[in-house]
């Protein structure tokens, strides 16, 4: 007989929007897409992650650690070439200095940093405030921790989407256990101002909640620079931040991540993180350590040439007559055929999949029921793909739009 299976698995499920009707979860939209997109032979532009392969050094950095048999379990905390590497990359770029003994902890990508660090902090019934749109972990990791997701909603201006200083603060209570700010933001490609930080770190200082950043989209800012929220005056001391090499270094399948924070913080996380992996990528944790050490050049040459993608995208999208959200950072262009008489993105998705072939995500798969009534018809995007492959999908847009 099937024991009786309820358990902190549903709330995880149910708080990412993946329980089915029939009370068994559903894959996750990125998953969800990638299918499709395999089912249908259509390009994927749905779940966020590149076609073509990071820097070269990199990726032979961890040919070589596997020849040299660094094949077993790494320390706790990380290989100590790897937390130095990290110390000097939030020297190099941000001017923070965490201290590679004490203050820094490698983990199975960004995901496992963000589940970690809310699992040891939030207890059932604690507040967790994102901005919605978020991205679907979130949910799903509050859920487990029994905590409470609240949001504040972004909004949508002719300026693009901007945060509004005053309704954040507002929305942080004394119940308010921790804020997760994801900066850039997937998938508007939002980048928080410095005055929307300094509104949050205020808040957060008088509601005394934890502040955790996910910043993997860090390099990837094209029109304006990365604020990390530990720079911002008042904020290290009770910031978690979080980013991981997958995005910059077009590696999303090794999940290395890493998060930063005073040395109190860190030790609580630790003591989740070591029962959750414990360890993980022992020969790609020396070859991230070679792509952060990486000249400027090389990190510029990455953003520029994105940059160069989301352009591309977006001008394509625009001459099929989709009004573009433009991203200022990120992977993703969030789109809106509108003034193509089209208003139900899950319905367009379909269709872009099985008749134009090309598959986006509707941004609803990040909202709450009422924003996502009221952004329905949003779609995202990813601009992470080959030049040939963008310009294949964006010729299939334009053709279809034509026809439409
Ligand atoms: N945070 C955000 C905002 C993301 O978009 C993603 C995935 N692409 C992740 C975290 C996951 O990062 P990782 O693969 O390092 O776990
Ligand atoms: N972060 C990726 C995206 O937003 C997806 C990662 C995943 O599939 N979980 O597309």
């Amino acid at each position: 007989m099937t024991p009786q299976l309820d358990g902190p698995w549903q709330r995880a499920s149910a708080g990412a929007g993946l329980l089915g009707a029939d009370g068994r979860p559903a894959d996750t939209i990125f998953a969800e897409m990638s299918a499709l997109a395999a089912s249908t032979g259509a390009i994927n532009l749905g779940q966020g992650f590149p076609d073509t392969d990071g820097p070269a050094e990199v990726l032979e950095a961890a040919r070589q650690a596997i020849a040299d048999g660094v094949n077993q379990y790494p320390p706790g905390r990380g290989m100590p070439v790897l937390r130095e590497a990290i110390a000097a990359h939030q020297a190099r770029f941000w001017g923070l200095h965490p201290d590679p003994a004490t203050e820094i902890l490698v983990t199975a990508g960004a995901t496992e940093a963000l589940a970690a660090t809310l699992l040891a902090l939030v207890k059932p019934g604690d507040e967790v405030l994102t901005v919605e749109p978020f991205y679907d972990a979130y949910a799903a990791v509050i859920g487990l921790a029994g905590g409470v997701h609240t949001t504040v909603e972004l909004d949508l201006t002719p300026e693009g989407f901007v945060l509004d200083p005053g309704r954040l603060a507002d929305a942080i209570t004394p119940r308010t256990r921790a804020i997760v700010v994801n900066n850039p933001h997937n998938p508007t490609g939002y980048q928080w101002t410095r005055e929307a930080l300094e509104a949050l770190v205020a808040a957060a200082e008088r509601a005394d909640a934890v502040l955790v950043t996910d910043e993997v989209y860090e390099h990837l800012c094209f029109d304006a620079p990365h604020i990390p929220l530990a720079t911002i005056p008042g904020a290290a001391e009770r910031t978690v931040s979080i980013s991981s090499g997958g995005k910059t270094f077009s590696t999303t399948g090794w999940k290395i991540g890493w998060l930063t924070a005073p040395a109190p913080l860190v030790d609580a996380v630790v003591a989740v993180k070591q029962w959750l992996t414990f360890v993980n990528g022992a020969p790609f944790q020396p070859a991230i350590a070679v792509g952060l050490g990486l000249p400027d050049a090389v990190f510029d040459r990455i953003r520029d040439d994105l940059m160069m993608r989301r352009d591309q995208l977006g001008a394509a999208l625009s001459d099929a007559g989709f009004v573009v959200h433009r991203p200022s950072a990120g992977y993703f262009t969030v789109a809106d055929p509108a003034g193509l008489g089209l208003t139900d993105a899950a319905s367009v998705c379909r269709t872009l999949a099985h008749e134009v072939g090309v598959v986006g995500i509707p941004v609803s798969a990040f909202c709450k029921p009422r924003l996502a009534r009221e952004w329905g018809g949003l779609i995202r995007f990813a601009q992470c793909k080959r030049e040939d492959v963008l310009t294949e999908a964006c010729e299939r847009l334009e053709r279809w739009a034509r026809k439409s």
